[in-house]
């Protein structure tokens, strides 16, 4: 069985996540977290928060998921959100037709190409179903916006399930720039779902219908990009770029690529590079990723210049943050449909802003950890996280649950858990129960036997050396502490 099967296995034994509704019989696309699913994500929004929304100033801010019509016409979404759909004539299966000429030809195909290249492509390369060998009807387009109807006297779609989390950062600029007392640059954050009608969601949380996003736009003036005060703290960071039509990944400052004129300006180096070290902070090794540049046919119709953070995983490199210089592009459109003023003055000029995008897929980032932090020993699988990211951190284990253990064991938990993720779990021997928290990452696990009664003491197990120590309970909060801080003691 191959990794990615394995840790879909795991995550489906050990409930990190699941289908959605399984029991109804769901369309596919769909995923649920359990207890440690949901805490890893939100450790990992934790960090985000840390690492890049503090560290840049940014507000965050939290929208609505359902948006209206106009918001979408003034967006592009209901005339360029589409997906190319090929159908089979003769058993009639749909399937995406870049991804089977990707299949076919081994070379990459921008889904945003011309619908009549695809066509040609599709005969050149004689691609038939996959399925029955059948021949395909003409590509088509296909809107991946999923549409709802608010309000009890509307029957067409009035509204629409966002497709991105940045579009509420847009229509919410002015209110923001207006009110949160700031000038420019603005960064502006948010978390959130958002929804795509995929055509055919494959890979579990790699291409889903509703996923989340961990957002940030920066919004700019043009003429001072290259004014970037935090740049000079950053200048010797090294990026690694894979360039337009290289193969290989360079590693080069963020001051040679400003001076190269490789990226815009100061100010996008600036960001690629906090982009880079949340990463570094989530325990990805510099070797497995790489900011991949876009070509125009492959890159959003908005963007100037868009780099793809991507992460070496078992299933091929997986695109987790697209980085794209969206122009004046989002505030602009919204401005001329709604007729809202969406300019700012500063220096006594008047501008509609530049924007920035940090656009971060959380679910892809959750598996490219759990794919890091994966590892097997004899046998069976085990996840090792970041410690800034393990999703539960102490386990408390009696040996019996009775003779006052189990009482002593979940007074000890009791105190515990007001500072840490603990566990108490009286369930199955105790063998069984250290290879479970060993699966599930946890690096401590605490037990309590019947010494402990007498000597007022518990065990300490480290997970990766399943080493073993005595600990009296008046030290074990200060022994714990040390430990987190990354004291060795095993
Ligand atoms: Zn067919």
């Amino acid at each position: 069985m191959d990794k990615f099967a394995r840790i879909q296995q795991l995550a489906d034994q050990r409930g990190l996540f699941f289908p959605s509704a399984e029991i109804h019989s769901p369309p596919s696309g769909f995923w649920d977290f359990g207890h440690l699913g949901a805490t890893l994500r939100r450790k990992i929004a934790d960090v985000w928060r840390k690492e890049v929304v503090r560290k840049i100033d940014s507000i965050e801010i939290d929208g609505c998921i359902i948006l209206p019509k106009n918001n979408f016409e003034a967006s592009g979404h209901l005339k360029s959100f589409v997906d190319p759909l090929i159908q089979c004539k003769k058993c009639h299966k749909i399937f995406r037709a870049d991804k089977l000429l990707e299949k076919k030809t081994g070379e990459e195909i921008p889904e945003a190409m011309e619908i009549s290249k695809f066509d040609k492509l599709i005969e050149k390369h004689k691609v038939n179903c996959p399925e029955c060998k059948g021949k395909f009807a003409k590509v088509k387009k296909f809107n991946m916006m999923i549409g709802v109807s608010i309000g009890p006297l509307s029957g067409d779609y009035n509204a629409y399930l966002r497709p991105e989390t940045c579009q509420n950062i847009f229509t919410a600029f002015q209110k923001i720039y207006k009110t949160a007392r700031v000038t420019l640059p603005l960064p502006i954050s948010q978390v959130g779902k958002s929804f795509r009608n995929e055509i055919s969601p494959r890979q579990g949380l790699i291409r889903t219908r509703e996923f989340s996003q961990l957002e940030t736009e920066v919004f700019f003036n043009p003429k001072k990009i290259n004014e970037c005060p935090e740049f000079d703290s950053i200048k010797k960071t090294k990026l690694r770029l894979r360039l337009l039509g290289k193969k290989e990944t360079i590693s080069i400052t963020a001051e040679e690529a400003v001076k190269k004129k490789i990226v815009s300006g100061k100010l996008v180096a600036y960001y690629i590079v906090i982009t880079q070290k949340f990463f570094e902070t989530c325990g990805f090794d510099p070797k497995d990723f790489r900011f991949r540049e876009l070509d125009d046919d492959a890159k959003a119709f908005y963007s100037k210049e868009t780099w793809d953070f991507e992460f070496k995983t078992s299933i091929g490199w997986l695109e987790l943050v697209a980085c794209n210089y969206r122009t004046n592009y989002d505030l602009s459109s919204h401005s001329k449909v709604s007729g809202a003023d969406l300019s700012v003055v500063e220096d006594e000029e008047k501008f509609i802003p530049h924007v920035f995008e940090i656009s971060m897929g959380l679910d892809r980032i959750f598996y490219s950890i759990l794919e890091n932090s994966f590892d097997e020993r004899d046998g069976k699988p085990i996840l090792s996280f970041p410690r800034n990211l393990t999703p539960m951190d102490i386990v408390i284990l009696p040996l019996v649950r009775k003779d006052g253990v189990n009482d002593k064991a979940r007074e000890i938990h009791k105190t515990l858990k007001t500072k840490y993720e603990t566990k108490y779990d009286e369930k199955q021997s105790i063998g069984k129960r250290y290879v479970i928290y060993d699966q599930l990452g946890v690096p401590l696990a605490i037990t309590v036997d019947y010494d402990s009664l007498e000597k007022d003491d518990v065990t300490l197990r480290d997970r990766d050396s399943m080493k073993q120590i005595r600990v009296e309970i008046k030290d074990l909060e200060k022994t714990i502490d040390d430990f987190f801080d990354g004291k060795k003691m095993f």
